[in-house]
């Protein structure tokens, strides 16, 4: 592929996309959320062939990316210039978009991921390269096409069907201002590095091995029947999801049954049938890594709860482990069916154990007490603290994460000022 050739034609279209006024971007975005809308159906489909999602869940994450889209097209204008009082006759905040913005995506939420980062950096007045994930090219062209139907101009938003290895010619092209990556730490680091030789900046959004904290004093029933599918959605393929949870010794006894029965309910089926909660991994790959890490969490004295039990090439029924501090996977993320349990004696343990690990995105902490719950927002190590219910994201509010998870922010008002140039006017 002539990558030249596609960055030429971003640039001549961003130089006519900056001066679009923002209320008109929102207008063609609104239009973008009725094309997903209207074609959910065939997204949904072309995302469970692509990494195989439940249907439902498919279904449910162009419903979520259409509100996303919804959410961009109304918001206020934050990108007018801000007027600061001084000695100056004018003294003013400019914020000027950067121009091409790579977004280099990952197969987990083929649409989600990619209209999460490109929204907020085409309103404002960006303009969008796309290296998606290599099993879902499909998604990455009907979103292209999709801003086409929406009435976008041409090369505001375009799909490469690339290698991750010419990453690197793009990043290099001074035409290209910025990226923007979701997938592994390897991944990012490499991503991260070669836009840092290229002075660039970059926004990651990488792993996660969130803490699900249930306490003595919570409606633990709640919290045994919404963390399953915490853990579960996606197959466990997500970096946000509950990954470890963290268990008050006194409510092990009673909490555990009703979370085992919860879990168990998610069996691998048909992942076209509306009812599927569980399906195969996105590729045979990501499942031989899961049971390897299995196997290397038990040689170093983790303890079945669950087994995990691999019935085809990418299906697994899924399991937990319960696992003590000093387990060295406790510093991996487990991006798939398998849960681990862990149990705490008091908050500050409960903290140390929840705080040790090299990444922080989303916890969760379910208690009563105001004061307790305080006493976790305050310390936890990540980019989102959830009480009394399960971590998701949200359009309205920031996402990012702390320590090896990432940096930057996604989602909320403050994902439009990302891919900008802060620019000072001053002045009589
Ligand atoms: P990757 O990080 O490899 O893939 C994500 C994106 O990065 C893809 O577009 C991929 O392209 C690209 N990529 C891969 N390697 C490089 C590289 N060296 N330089 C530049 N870009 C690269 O994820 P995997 O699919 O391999 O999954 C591995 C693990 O990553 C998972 O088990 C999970 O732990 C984590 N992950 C986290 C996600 C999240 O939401 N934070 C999402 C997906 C994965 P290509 O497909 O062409 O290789």
């Amino acid at each position: 592929m002539d990558l030249s050739k596609h960055i030429d034609s971003a640039h001549k279209a961003f130089s006519d996309w900056k001066k679009v006024p923002f209320h008109n971007r929102q207008k063609l975005l609104l239009k973008l959320a009725e094309v997903l809308e209207k074609n959910k159906e065939k997204y949904a489909k072309i995302i469970t062939t692509e990494m195989h999602k439940p249907i439902s869940q498919s279904t449910a994450e162009i419903e979520k990316s259409a509100g996303l889209i919804k959410f961009y097209a109304q918001a206020e204008n934050i990108l007018e210039p801000e007027h600061i009082k001084t000695e100056f006759n004018v003294s003013e905040v400019h914020y000027d978009a950067l121009g091409i913005i790579l977004g280099v995506m990952p197969w987990n939420f083929p649409f989600w991921q990619v209209l999460r980062f490109a929204v907020p950096a085409i309103l404002a007045g960006n303009v969008v390269v796309l290296k998606h994930a290599s099993i879902c090219f499909g998604s990455g062209d009907e979103i292209e096409s999709a801003f086409a139907e929406a009435g976008f101009p041409k090369y505001i938003f375009q799909n490469l069907r690339i290698g991750h290895n010419e990453i690197k010619e793009i990043l290099e092209n001074p035409l290209v201002r910025g990226v923007s990556l979701t997938g592994s730490e390897k991944a990012g680091s490499e991503v991260a590095s070669l836009a840092g030789k290229n002075i660039k900046k970059s926004i990651l959004e990488l792993g996660g091995s969130d803490a699900f904290i249930v306490l003595e004093d919570s409606d633990f029933e709640k919290a045994a029947k919404d963390g399953p599918l915490a853990k579960l959605s996606n197959t466990g393929q997500i970096c946000n999801a509950a990954k470890r949870f963290i268990v008050h010794e006194k409510i092990k006894k009673d909490f555990l049954p009703l979370f085992i029965e919860e879990y168990n309910s998610f069996q691998p089926a048909d992942p076209f049938k509306m009812e599927t909660k569980l399906s195969k991994m996105a590729r045979p790959d990501l499942a031989d890594e899961l049971e390897n890490q299995y196997k290397k969490a038990l040689k170093n004295g983790a303890e079945v709860v669950l087994a995990l039990e691999r019935i085809s090439e990418s299906e697994f029924r899924p399991g937990i482990i319960s696992v003590k501090e000093g387990n060295p996977i406790l510093q991996e993320e487990l991006f798939g069916p398998l849960a681990i349990l862990m149990i705490g004696k008091n908050d500050e343990e409960i903290l140390r154990l929840a705080n040790d690990i090299p990444f922080g995105l989303g916890n969760s902490v379910w208690t009563k007490d105001k004061k307790r719950a305080q006493f976790f927002i305050d310390n936890l190590e990540s980019g989102t603290v959830s009480i009394n219910k399960t971590t998701s994201s949200d359009t309205r509010l920031p996402f990012g994460g702390a320590k090896s998870s990432g940096y930057g922010v996604e989602l909320s008002l403050h994902a439009i000022k990302e891919f900008t140039q802060v620019k000072t006017v001053v002045g009589n």
